[in-house]
């Protein structure tokens, strides 16, 4: 189970006293912690830390631990902070800065300078706060009483993202075939990714795939289609290219499992031997939280595999979405793709259905049909900037379709720009976000933020106060940043 380190910081001068107060008061506050956030991380409660030593030990101890992904820091008293600098030199785990008390309120009637002596944080945690500062640590700091539900969802979003973080650390991708010839905002440095997000990225030879399909039984197919017919609705009786499709999924599977890998791609210019493109089984994939990246769009399905993994404990649907055509008069946009659109973001029962791709040059292949969920969402895309990774994300809302369209063979979403159609989509084109994302009704911005604050990663955000002038200004210094950072 992924753990939160908590650990308190003071000093010696204090005697033994209110040391024992402060341990005790911080295994009140690491004990509530853990109650409330048991179901998505538990917060095991370190002893005080009291000196260089102690915090350059817990520090260690915190990074080399596989079960740590993260470390929450408080200063009940006075912590002198030249103690922190060699241990925040060498934690590797993301930090969240508790600012808090062991009161929430002040004991007018009673409070004397013992009082005072043990309760600092007001000015120990600006203490620390200031070389946190000064040695750059990316952190996220929360304000308040610890028991206060907004500190709490607080803390739990830090969780969240944390263990997502954890998770994108030990991600490995496989490329089925390479990027789409000539497509330039698919493409990416594999090698950067992995410095930046830790994504093992590698290619294999779709013929990889095609043994594992060729070596499913006629028994697992079966076992499949039943599968299939309890949750979608059949609208055909022609079931070879639904027992094709089974048959990827199983293959994809397996070829996950016994690799370990979180997320793939593959692209319709190199089918080898494959009878269809991936379609129904690529959307059950994603259904299960593998990341997936149309026409080798490695960078999308990390992303989608990490968001999924931060959505993990909340209700709504991730998944890999393409902005595909609009509705000038009403302002909406129609998402989709070719085929592979996860089920997750199904508004009802989902049907199966055969019918040609019209590229590509394959078979008829089978796939999930639906009507898209609605609510507050986020789209998020990568793209690689030749000298950094810029996250672009925006706000939408998913809306109900106002239409039936029922010659369109694929399942779809539809959505509204924010702060309106013209400014939303000026602002992501300006930003160069591309044509794929990964969109959230789970996740909002705040997750997003974190996550590219926490990876050193830039964002450009796209909400209702977008302003077009000052957005294409922001980018502007966005890149002067990026290159006065390479120094
Ligand atoms: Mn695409």
């Amino acid at each position: 189970m992924a753990k939160l380190y908590f650990i308190t910081g003071s000093q010696d001068l204090y005697g033994e006293e209110t040391l024992k107060q402060v341990a005790k008061d911080s295994a009140v506050v690491a004990a509530h912690l853990n109650e409330k956030l048991g179901d998505v991380v538990n917060v095991e409660w370190k002893p005080t830390v009291r000196n260089s030593n102690e915090i350059i030990s817990v520090c260690r101890e915190a990074s080399m631990d596989e079960d740590c992904v993260g470390v929450i820091t408080w200063m009940h008293t006075f912590s002198p902070a030249k103690m922190w600098i060699k241990g925040l030199q060498i934690l590797t785990k993301p930090l969240l800065h508790l600012h808090t008390q062991a009161n929430e309120k002040l004991p007018y009637g009673t409070i004397d300078m013992d009082f005072m002596n043990l309760n600092q944080s007001a000015h120990g945690d600006r203490e620390y706060g200031f070389i946190a500062s000064r040695l750059d640590v990316p952190r996220e700091v929360v304000v308040g009483y610890y028991a206060d539900p907004d500190v709490i969802s607080q803390i739990r979003r830090f969780g969240e993202v944390a263990k997502a973080l954890a998770f994108s650390k030990s991600l490995k991708v496989a490329m089925f075939g390479s990027n789409m010839r000539e497509v330039a905002v698919t493409d990416g440095d594999r090698v950067e990714s992995q410095i930046c997000f830790g994504w093992e990225v590698n290619y294999y030879g779709i013929g990889d795939l095609v043994e594992l399909v060729n070596q499913v039984t006629d028994a697992e197919v079966d076992a499949k289609i039943a599968e299939y017919k309890s949750a979608y609705t059949m609208t055909t009786d022609h079931m070879a290219p639904i027992r094709e499709q089974a048959k990827y999924e199983i293959a994809l599977d397996r070829f996950m499992v016994e690799g370990g890998f979180g997320a793939y791609t593959d692209t319709f210019q190199d089918l080898h031997n494959l009878k269809q493109l991936p379609g129904l089984a690529t959307q059950r994939m994603m259904a299960k939280g593998y990341g997936f990246g149309a026409e080798g769009d490695y960078k999308t399905s990390a992303l989608g595999a990490v968001m999924f993994e931060m959505a993990k404990h909340r209700k709504g649907s991730t998944g890999f979405m393409e902005d595909y055509t609009y509705d000038f008069v009403d302002g909406l946009v129609l998402g989709a793709h070719m085929l592979e659109v996860s089920p997750e973001f199904a508004a009802g029962k989902p049907t199966v259905e055969v019918h040609d791709l019209g590229i590509g040059g394959k078979e008829a292949p089978a796939r999930l049909v639906f009507d898209g969920v609605q609510g507050d969402a986020v789209a998020v895309c990568m793209t690689d900037m030749g000298d950094r990774f810029r996250l672009v994300a925006a706000e939408i809302e998913l809306v109900k379709q106002p239409k039936p369209m029922p010659n369109l063979p694929v399942a779809r979403i539809m959505w509204k720009l924010k702060p309106d159609f013209k400014t939303g989509a000026a602002a992501w084109l300006y930003a160069g976000g591309g044509h794929h994302t990964v969109v959230s009704t789970a996740l909002s911005m705040k997750d997003i933020r974190m996550f590219a604050k926490l990876t050193r990663t830039e964002l450009v955000e796209i909400t209702e106060k977008t302003d077009i002038e000052a957005l294409q200004a922001e980018l502007d210094m966005k890149n002067v940043l990026a290159k006065l950072r390479k120094f």
